[in-house]
């Protein structure tokens, strides 16, 4: 059978795919984008689509996330992505909370950040009344669109404004320098990009030995009748996000948590609150880890999320939605190998790839291409 040869092939049509695919495609490469669904139904499409600088680990990720930022606020009105709301703040409820805001404040990762005093906080939240406030942390950098309808609309734009193919409905089956199998035949390609996400036992799994998956819980409420002022989010994230849980005040906080809150903590439960365009709420989230979650989306975790929301809110809307998303997890950022010439494996281990992609992209991309050989040859 004859084929199309290509100059980057990608495996994945998640925002780590959709991310190689752009900085490839603005290389001047061809690029074909190869995913086994018709449609995304992965991570990328079940995430709050919060583009999260603030709180990110410091240094190289942190940079990532800033350079995706703008990267979204780039593309968003060519690709015809709203961005749906814009800022973070996260509510402090707890003088420990305080204290880590404070002291992340004094670090060079809170440009555009500022601390709020309570009545100052108070009249930012508006309708959003806090059980407990000490004050929060506010940021302007953030961004946040709605991952459903972002997703598609970013994958079409690539492929009418930057003559991306995209082969949906096709599985890879094996992957070496130059070319891929799949369920529709071989593909060839001078340089190939594996982004798999979660998917750990299809294409090298040895070097995914180490990767477990984190199954989350969502919900969706209905609309409360106001507008929120940015994402929000509470006490909990201060100790999940790396930006903020590796500073040293962090572990006063994270023992009066183990004292108050030690169920949501078992259940890796932490607030953050995103709004859509018709009013409707996305809240979340809960973490428990396995290679094979179970696929089963406990009531009793939905209620720590709710009760954390009600803290933070007063009244709870009704639940309009409720699903679940797993995404791949290890210990670093994203592992990023080279298993044959030519070929890179590229997975965002951190629960952060709506925030990081397109950072990491260009960086995988830049090295791939600053190779001594041509990769045309
Ligand atoms: C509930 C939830 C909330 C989250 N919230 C946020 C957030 O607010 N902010 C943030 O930054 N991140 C968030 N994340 C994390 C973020 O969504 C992920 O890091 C990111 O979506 C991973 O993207 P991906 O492209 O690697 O994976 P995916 O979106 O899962 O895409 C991988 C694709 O690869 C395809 N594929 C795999 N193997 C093959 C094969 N052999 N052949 C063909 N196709 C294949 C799959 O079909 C799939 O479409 C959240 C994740 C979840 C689950």
């Amino acid at each position: 059978m004859s084929h199309e040869t290509f100059d980057v092939a990608i495996v994945g049509a998640g925002i780590v795919g959709l991310a190689h695919a752009l900085a490839a495609a603005r290389r001047g490469q061809s690029v074909v984008v190869i995913d086994r669904d018709q449609n995304a139904n992965g991570a990328s499409i079940r995430n709050f689509g919060f583009v999260t600088v603030t709180g990110q680990e410091q240094g190289a990720v942190w940079r990532r996330a800033r350079r995706a930022r703008d990267i979204w606020a780039e593309i968003a009105g060519p690709a015809g992505i709203a961005i749906e709301q814009r800022g973070l703040v996260l509510v402090a409820q707890r003088p420990e909370a305080r204290d880590v805001c404070e002291a992340f404040l004094a670090t060079d990762m809170a440009e555009g950040c500022r601390w709020l005093d309570a009545p100052a906080a108070r009249v930012r939240l508006g309708a959003v009344r806090p059980a407990r406030l000490e004050g929060a942390l506010e940021s302007a950098i953030e961004l946040r669109v709605e991952s459903r309808s972002a997703i598609p609309a970013l994958a079409s734009w690539l492929a009418s404004e930057h003559g991306v193919t995209f082969q949906r409905g096709v599985a890879v089956r094996g992957v070496a320098t130059g070319r891929l199998d799949t369920s529709a035949g071989a593909v060839s390609a001078r340089s190939i990009i594996v982004c798999p996400g979660d998917d750990l036992a299809t294409l090298f799994p040895e070097a995914l030995s180490g990767v477990t998956r984190s199954k989350l819980q969502m919900l969706r409420l209905a609309a409360p009748g106001f507008r929120l002022p940015a994402a929000i989010m509470s006490d909990l994230g201060l100790t999940r996000y790396l930006g903020y849980a590796a500073l040293p005040e962090a572990a006063a906080l994270h023992a009066r948590l183990e004292a108050e809150q030690p169920a949501h903590l078992a259940n890796g439960v932490h607030l953050i609150v995103t709004q859509s365009a018709d009013g409707s709420l996305i809240v979340g989230d809960s973490h428990h880890y396995a290679r094979t979650p179970d696929p089963f989306a406990s009531e009793a975790v939905d209620q720590l999320i709710l009760d954390e929301f009600a803290a933070v809110f007063g009244a709870v809307p009704p639940v309009i939605e409720r699903w679940t998303g797993t995404y791949a997890s290890a210990a670093a950022h994203s592992l990023v190998t080279a298993p044959a010439k030519r070929v890179r494996l590229v997975v965002v281990t951190s629960g952060t790839g709506a925030s990081t992609a397109f950072g990491l992209a260009e960086e995988v991309i830049a090295e791939l291409f600053s190779d001594s050989e041509d990769p045309r040859q």
